[in-house]
């Protein structure tokens, strides 16, 4: 560990005058530096920059990247995340000079493999919705969602009944669904889940009526579990003049196995970055495309690409009178879109719904082996995830975040915990298609393991990690006061530009 972890940080190399390369001489005749730059842009002083020889460089950076986990080094079980491996060829062919080269302005007929790329993409993801048309230009599913949202409100406005402002969500919902309703203007009117994990049905008859605009749903929800009732929730939110928004950021458990627009749904997100192998956790580029049924279409942002008839030629359109207008520069993230359609291209229809039934029972196999030594307060068949309780390990002391963070030390990353809301200790475990079941087993050793030292050795756990670089952080010091770059001498007022 010592060698892996103990390299010196970039703030801690160099000498002044080290250089990793040097420029040529200035060939530019009769001037000076002086004379070619106009003097306001002219430093006074020179640039405090670490000094560093290439080696130094490399080292640093290579060296970072080996203190992070990625699904690239070890397994990465985070609930409604889908950290999946994603094929490497889907990178090479997102790089190809023809895709990673275009310019946004370049003229519709120098582009048409793109647009031709966009159009088809846009009808694999409806036949996988079950829906009629769609949208890539949302950059996340947040981003999605909010759109969709848009549509919605769109749809309602042009029937006059603009006086509908609720959104129900239930209370197993993530958190971006409450959220992107509030940023649309919604008013948020939660239901509760019943004792099976499900949305309650006689809740949700309680809380819809004139006001409801519709009704945003997770199906599988996020305890990983089916809503069985999804027909009669869909009959009574459209009884009530509502329509029905589907999170489909986790799909790894319906491709090819059931269709949300079959269930009722008019408006669906996929995050390309979640189940159609885009590597994500980093931050983004993502992509969150909508689809929608034939009623909303009209609605749909510009420019939405289309077909000429009877010719073998693609172009924007944008003259759509009751589109909601642009949510985004350009087109959307054109390279995400391209290893989405390499992905289903490459997989195919039995492929994906390959994918499906190896996500869903990789985690009952998790779900079947971890139950006997953790809580699992909704003992029902799992979707691609499952929720785990650390309740009964809680009264040695010892938390969910404790069992997480001591995962770290086996070299895993740990599930998502504390989600979703309704589960006390949740920890949400989500293995993914793409792990061995060797990889599966040395997860359940490693859980049980650690549920037995919960019982024998609780400060172990308490004091976990043990093996990574750094410990517990305080999270919300580092997420807002992050230390990302060198700032030069310790005494450097640059410090202030961070506050
Ligand atoms: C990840 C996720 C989202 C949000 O997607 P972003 O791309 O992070 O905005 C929404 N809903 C569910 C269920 C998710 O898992």
């Amino acid at each position: 560990m010592a060698g892996r972890d103990n390299f010196p940080l970039l703030m801690e190399l160099g000498a002044p005058g080290r250089r990793a390369y040097l420029l040529p001489e200035l060939d530019v005749p009769g001037k000076s530096l002086e004379e070619l730059i106009p003097g306001e842009y002219l430093r006074s002083e020179p640039a405090l920059l670490p000094e560093l020889s290439e080696v130094e460089v490399v080292r640093h950076f290579v060296g970072l990247s080996r203190r992070n986990h990625g699904v690239d080094v070890g397994f990465y079980p985070l609930g409604s995340c889908t950290m999946k491996y994603n094929p490497k060829v889907n990178e090479d062919l997102a790089l190809y000079p023809g895709f990673a080269s275009l310019h946004p302005y370049q003229p519709q007929e120098t582009v048409q493999g793109a647009l031709q790329l966009m159009y088809e993409l846009e009808h694999y993801l409806c036949e996988i919705a079950g829906l009629a048309r769609a949208t890539l230009a949302p950059a996340a599913g947040a981003h999605g969602e909010l759109t969709g949202l848009m549509l919605i409100k769109a749809y309602h406005e042009s029937r006059g009944e603009g006086f509908r402002d609720e959104i129900i969500i239930p209370d197993s919902a993530h958190g971006t669904n409450p959220a992107s309703a509030a940023m649309c203007g919604y008013k948020v009117v939660e239901v509760a889940s019943n004792e099976r994990g499900s949305v309650c049905v006689d809740a949700l008859r309680e809380v819809v009526g004139a006001k409801t605009a519709g009704l945003m749903l997770t199906n599988p929800n996020t305890l990983g579990l089916f809503e069985e009732d999804i027909l009669t929730i869909s009959q009574i939110v459209h009884e009530a003049g509502g329509l029905l928004y589907y999170d489909g950021a986790n799909a790894n458990a319906i491709l090819g196995k059931c269709r949300p627009g079959d269930m009722g749904f008019d408006v669906v997100h996929f995050n390309l970055h979640k189940t159609f192998s885009t590597p994500h956790g980093g931050g983004g580029p993502g992509s969150g495309p909508i689809a929608v049924k034939a009623d909303l279409v009209p609605f749909l942002p510009v420019p939405v690409v289309e077909k000429r008839e009877n010719a073998d030629e693609f172009y924007l359109d944008y003259n759509r009178p009751q589109s909601i207008g642009k949510v985004k520069g350009f087109y959307g993230n054109f390279l995400v879109m391209v290893r989405a359609y390499a992905y289903i291209r490459s997989m195919g229809p039995e492929g994906l719904r390959q994918v499906s039934e190896d996500a869903v029972l990789a985690a009952n196999y998790l779900m079947a082996k971890l139950k006997s030594a953790y809580d699992l307060p909704y003992d029902r068949i799992c979707k691609h995830e499952f929720v785990l309780s650390a309740k009964r390990q809680k009264a040695n002391g010892v938390t969910a975040r404790d069992i997480a963070k001591r995962l770290l030390d086996y070299g895993m990353h740990a599930p998502t915990v504390y989600f979703p809301l309704i589960v006390e200790e949740a920890l949400m475990i989500e293995p993914t298609e793409t792990e061995t079941k060797a990889s599966l087993d040395e997860f359940i050793e490693v859980m049980l393991e650690i549920a037995r030292e919960a019982e024998s050795s609780p400060e172990t756990l308490k004091k976990a990690p043990h093996n990574t670089v750094v410990g517990r952080l305080d999270e919300t010091l580092a997420a807002r006061h992050p230390v990302v770059r060198w700032q030069g001498r310790q005494d450097t007022e640059d410090k202030t530009r961070d506050e």
